[in-house]
This record gives C-alpha cells, sequence and structure tokens, in this order.
C-alpha cells in the first residue's frame, strides 16, 4: 500500500484534470454518481479543449468503474483517475486505480486537481501502534490510549485535595498527614483505573505520563501502576496544561520519544546482527544475494534491510527485433528505473524499447520473508548502527534461525 502511494504521488497530470474521490462505507452509490453526473456538466464548460476532454474522459471512466459497486464495500473506496503524461505533453494516457482501503473512509471527498490527493490514504497507514497515556497533576488526572493519530479519553478524574495552604482550623500536622493520605489514595485511584484500561489492549507499546508539576515524577515512581505497565513508561513530560488539554499536548510531543523508541529497537536489532558476526556463530548472512537465497531456504529469522536501499529489476524489450534484456539497477525506484531504460535505444538496431517487466528488490524480499514466516525490519540510516547496515553490508542483512553450514 505504502509503495501504491508512492506511485500515485509521483504522477501528475498537465492540468487540473486528475480525479480523486473518497466514498465512505455508509454513502450510497447511487448518490455519488448523482454527484459524479452534476461535476460531468460542470466540466463541459471548460474552456481549453484537452483539459476538457481529459476530465470528461476521467469522469466517463470513474462512473464506469463505481457502477461495479451495488454499493459501498466495508471500508468504502477510493479512486484515482486521469490522463497522466507517459513522457511529455501529448502522450497522456488514462490512469485508474481503485482501491479498498484497509480502515473505513472516513468522509466523501471529491477534487480534480493536478495530483491525486491521497493523504487521507497515507494518515490511515501510520502505525497503528497503541499506547497509553496519563496526564497527571495535584488537582485532576486524565487517562487515554493513542492508537495511530486518534486519542480516545478514557477517565477524568479529580483528586477531591484541599490545595496545600487551606489548612483551615486544623493543626498542621494533623492537615499534612491526611492530605498525604489523600495524595496517596488518588495515585491508588489513577492507577487502578490505568491497570484496568491499558491491560485490556493487548498490543500496548508502551506508557507516556505527562503533567504539569513534579506530580507526575512521584506517580511514575511509586507502586501504582501494575509492574508489567510500569515497564512500559516510556518517558514522563512536562505539559503546560493538566487533564484533557494536557493529552493533546502529549501526544504532540510524543513523536519526537517514539522515534527515539523506534531507534532504539534499531540500534538493538543491528547490535544482535553484529554480535553474532563478531562471534563467528554462522548465524547471519548480508548482501543481496545471501540474504535472498536464506531467504528461499526459509532459514532467515529476522531481514533487515535499509531504507536507503533500493533496487528494480527490468526486462526491456526492442519493439522493432528480437532483443531482450534483464537489468537491475540499483539506487532506482521501478518508476525512475523504467523511464531511464525507455529512454535508451535498442543496442542492436536502435529501435525503441519498452519495458516489459518490472520487479522491485525491496518487494520481492519482502514477499519471500512473508511466505517463510520471517520478520522484517525497517532500518532507517538515523543511527550509527543504521549507517553501516548501508555501508558495510549492502542494505541487506539478515539473522539466521540456525546456524548455516
Ligand atoms: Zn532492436
Amino acid at each position: 500500500m505504502q509503495r501504491s502511494l508512492d506511485l500515485l504521488d509521483s504522477k501528475t497530470g498537465r492540468h487540473t484534470e486528475l480525479i480523486s474521490l473518497y466514498v465512505p462505507p455508509e454513502k450510497q452509490i447511487s448518490d455519488v454518481m448523482n454527484q459524479l453526473r452534476a461535476e460531468y456538466s460542470t466540466a463541459s464548460n471548460i474552456k481549453s479543449r484537452t483539459t476538457r476532454r481529459n476530465v470528461l474522459d476521467a469522469l466517463e471512466k470513474t462512473m464506469q468503474r463505481l457502477r461495479l459497486f451495488r454499493e459501498s464495500p466495508p471500508n468504502g473506496l477510493v479512486i484515482f483517475c486521469g490522463a497522466i503524461p507517459q513522457n511529455g505533453d501529448g502522450t497522456e494516457k488514462m490512469e485508474t486505480y481503485v482501491i479498498e482501503p484497509p480502515e473505513p473512509t472516513p468522509i466523501y471527498y471529491y477534487r480534480c486537481d493536478q495530483r491525486f490527493h491521497t493523504e487521507p490514504l497515507h494518515e490511515m497507514l501510520r502505525e497503528k501502534e497503541a499506547y497509553g497515556i496519563i496526564v497527571i497533576d495535584g488537582n485532576d488526572a486524565a487517562i487515554a490510549s493513542l492508537r495511530g493519530r486518534s486519542l480516545s479519553l478514557i477517565r477524568k478524574m479529580t483528586s477531591g485535595l484541599p490545595g496545600k495552604h487551606d489548612a483551615g482550623g486544623q493543626s498542621a500536622r494533623r492537615f499534612e498527614r491526611l492530605r498525604e493520605q489523600g495524595v496517596n489514595e488518588y495515585y491508588k485511584r489513577i492507577g487502578q483505573h490505568a491497570n484496568d484500561a491499558f491491560l485490556q489492549i493487548p498490543d500496548l507499546k508502551g506508557i507516556i505520563i505527562g503533567g504539569p508539576g513534579p506530580t507526575k515524577e512521584d506517580f511514575s515512581k511509586g507502586e501504582y501502576l501494575q509492574y508489567t505497565l510500569k515497564n512500559k513508561i516510556l518517558g514522563v513530560l512536562d505539559t503546560a496544561y493538566s487533564s484533557e488539554e494536557g493529552l493533546d499536548e502529549v501526544v504532540q510531543k510524543a513523536t519526537e520519544i517514539l522515534k527515539e523508541v523506534r531507534y532504539v529497537e534499531e540500534k538493538n536489532i543491528m547490535q544482535a546482527f553484529l554480535y553474532e558476526l563478531g562471534h563467528d556463530t554462522g548465524k547471519i548472512t548480508y548482501g543481496e544475494d545471501e540474504v535472498r537465497s536464506a531467504l528461499k531456504r526459509s532459514i532467515v529469522r529476522i531481514l533487515l534491510i535499509s531504507d536507503s536501499f533500493e533496487e528494480s529489476r527490468l526486462t526491456t524489450k526492442c519493439l522493432n527485433c528480437d532483443y531482450s534484456e534483464t537489468i537491475t539497477l540499483k539506487g532506482a525506484s521501478p518508476e525512475a528505473a523504467t523511464q531511464k531504460l525507455e529512454a535508451q535505444l535498442c543496442p542492436k538496431c536502435s529501435g525503441n524499447v519498452k519495458v516489459v517487466e518490472v520487479e522491485d528488490v525491496v518487494d520481492e524480499l519482502a514477499n519471500l520473508a512473508e511466505s517463510s514466516g520471517a520478520q522484517i525490519e525497517i532500518i532507517s540510516t538515523q543511527t550509527e548502527e543504521g549507517n553501516m547496515l548501508k555501508n558495510g553490508f549492502g542494505g541487506v542483512a539478515s539473522i539466521l534461525r540456525f546456524r548455516q553450514e
């Protein structure tokens, strides 16, 4: 999906003539058809002849595709359609992409622009990992969960404690003692609610605690969260606000913490690889060919691919003679590689060549890993270890299930 979106993002039209259509699951297809018919009659007034023709064609194609659906699929559907120049002006070809999204399409959306609008799909693909958030200060607390970009409030609480200097007629010692008891009860209550909520999230990746004062530190150091949850605390951070406003602040600031968490994970994976290498255990391979062969024998436990690794394998055919060749291009996306090869002429007869088959090597390796049950880890170049994978091991490595003889 990520790669299809990258492909769609690389396409631009001559003018505003590319259609993006998002249909939510509850929307009637007949309503959408009516709206597209209205767009069609509006588009008939476009002055430029070429643009008019392209927009009308795209609308027609979109409606044709839509007609194939009696009703909107469970997650709705997304159609991209438009005339894409293949090789400069005048070489436009109508391209249509129908996508059934991984999550329900939230809104009805129609746009005609020079590019395809893929942002809502990108949003859906953002990491879907779950985190727990607690925002706490002396007066109130809020517990929430964060999955992908969506934050849901689980509970709000108030301490019910009097202020520090609010001793009234009581003796200062007695007041202080009661207050301490109250604070302890308050923390316990928060801990209990957080335990109830977070233990029910089976894939909880971590917990972030925020708040404006020192309360958050006292709470996170104390024995209020169940120990497995306490071990999942990723960080404690300062916020200007408490309660619900504080939650939004934590989400904004958490991006940095989560990035750091991922870097630590990547470092650990690379360290595990380097350990096997350094101890000569025979339980690793690196380099594209070695790793591919290990994947094919289903002995890979973890496949490590550098995010900088890009390679395409293309088969070209001459349109004129029987010449054909398969070429591997490093550092090139399938689209860039296709363009590059089609710009060259046949070495045999100088005729035009066409790319007839394209294979993305990252996809190929990932598919092999998936079908043999290997874990796939994309390693960024943001860490020293990540750079070693890129520069020292050809961008591809693996940790094996057992020793390779
Ligand atoms: Zn030729």
